[in-house]
């Protein structure tokens, strides 16, 4: 069976296009962009016209585009490079309690560097208000970051209104808008921002390449120093596969998103609303209209968001129950939880994020197996799937259990490389706290494990 990719928040599938145009610069194009020889300026060039083109999706000057890693170092460059060019004055910075951690760790470091730090809280919805930031601003406050849309639960911002607010008080303004370049309309003028994050990655680019949109005058320093690429403000050789990618990327993205969030809306919509149909105890976090095109995310009450994802992923359905980059946390999502969640409803999330290839008859599947896979782990008695301390006593018919389930290839590659903190692989036999293992446990417990 066709395995259904849900998790494209986390990331896209390379779109078909972008890897041909990558391919020539992956061997014959390899010159280096900053050789005055054919073979550089062959790569100059390329490199050029990619960022002419992710200029173009944003409606900024070619010039405003700085290529970087990825979406993290954009919004690290945004807020390191605002603080390192601070004349000494002003020391604080505002943000949301619901961005990602490249904005919120950022922070922290800032902070201990002697930054003071404002982190808004957001309504049931994951809103900011743009009031809250109008109070927030200080005779201190150098920047204003609030992201475009929420990686999690796909609330989609008030950047616009925030930005009149931080032009008109005269303070730079960010925004992390890798979730949402290259999805919904985003025009640098239109929200008003100094400064904006993208990833290609999200977009059907490759991974390991972003940019930060840098308004002309702002003062920005560069924290890779080095050469002299990107203008003097990012040093290192430039990915121009990376990039040129990125570039395809954004072309296709200029052309074909608005169809494509008009063919995703009534899809996501359909999914939501057979979920709550078929689920009882269930609810759509984030706003219920002002969010991605793609995204849904839901809490269901008894059931761990981990422990769906795991038997999803069995049944080749592949979902997220929070952002990538905290999987492999233990910790409840802190968007979730500023959204006003319990711990409980948090750890009970998962996130089906669609994307180009997601077809109708996917949506039919979800609908047709979640439903079912909440009830078993409904039925199975709440003490049954207590602690692992039970699971270990339980020894080695737990582990036979264990190893049977694990003879399926992908459960064994997700057992050893996900987010699972104990390897129940066979090398390394039970370990605690695994949600596989507690499921496999209650199974057998309940009888409806043979
Ligand atoms: N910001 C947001 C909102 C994201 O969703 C992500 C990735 O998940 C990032 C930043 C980091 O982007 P990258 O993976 O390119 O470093």
């Amino acid at each position: 069976m066709r395995s259904i990719y849900l998790d494209n928040a986390a990331t896209t599938p390379v779109h078909p296009d972008v890897a041909k145009a990558m391919r020539p610069f992956l061997r014959d194009s390899f010159g280096n962009p900053s050789s005055m020889h054919s073979a550089g300026q062959e790569a100059r060039v390329a490199v050029e016209e990619a960022r002419d083109k992710v200029a173009s999706l944003i409606g900024a000057g070619s010039e405003e585009i700085v290529f970087t890693s990825g979406g993290t170092e954009a919004d690290n460059f945004a807020l390191k490079g605002m603080a390192y060019a601070n004349d000494g004055g002003r020391n604080h910075i505002i943000t949301s309690s619901v961005e990602h951690h490249a904005v919120l760790e950022t922070c922290k470091f800032l902070e201990r560097l002697g930054f003071t730090v404002t982190c808004l809280p957001v309504d049931g919805s994951g809103l900011v208000d743009p009031d809250g930031v109008k109070r927030a601003i200080t005779k201190r406050t150098l920047l204003i970051s609030v992201m475009h849309a929420n990686n999690e639960v796909g609330t989609i911002e008030p950047i616009a209104e925030i930005g009149r607010i931080a032009r008109e008080a005269g303070i730079s303004f960010h925004t992390d808008a890798v979730q949402t370049t290259g999805h919904i309309p985003v025009k640098v003028d239109d929200l008003g921002v100094d400064m904006l994050a993208m990833s290609a990655h999200k977009l059907g680019g490759p991974k390991g390449v972003g940019a930060l949109y840098v308004r002309k005058g702002t003062r920005i320093e560069s924290f890779v120093h080095g050469g002299e690429q990107e203008n003097g403000r990012r040093a290192s050789t430039e990915n121009v596969p990376g990039v040129v990618g990125f570039g395809k990327a954004a072309e296709i993205a200029q052309r074909e998103s608005d169809k494509q969030a008009k063919r995703l809306t009534p899809l996501r919509d359909r999914l939501t609303r057979g979920l709550t149909e078929r689920i009882d105890y269930i609810r759509l976090n984030g706003h219920p209209t002002g969010r991605l095109p793609n995204n849904v995310n839901m809490s269901v009450d008894g059931v761990e968001g981990e422990q769906m994802l795991l038997i999803l992923n069995a049944r080749g359905i592949c979902v997220s129950t929070g952002s990538a980059c905290s999987a492999s946390s233990s910790e409840p999502s802190h968007v979730l939880l500023a959204l006003g969640l319990s711990q409980e409803q948090a750890r009970g999330s998962i996130r089906l994020s669609l994307g180009r290839e997601t077809v109708e008859r996917d949506i039919d599947r979800v609908l047709a197996v979640l439903p079912g896979i909440v009830n078993e782990l409904r039925t199975v008695p709440a003490s049954a799937r207590g602690t692992m301390a039970e699971g270990a006593a339980a020894g080695t018919a737990l582990r036979d259990a264990i190893l049977k389930y694990e003879t399926e290839k992908r459960t064994q590659m997700m057992c050893r490389f996900s987010h699972l903190r104990c390897l129940t692989c066979p090398a390394s036999g039970i370990g605690k706290g695994c949600t596989l293992a507690k499921w496999q446990l209650a199974k057998r417990r309940s009888g409806a494990w043979g």
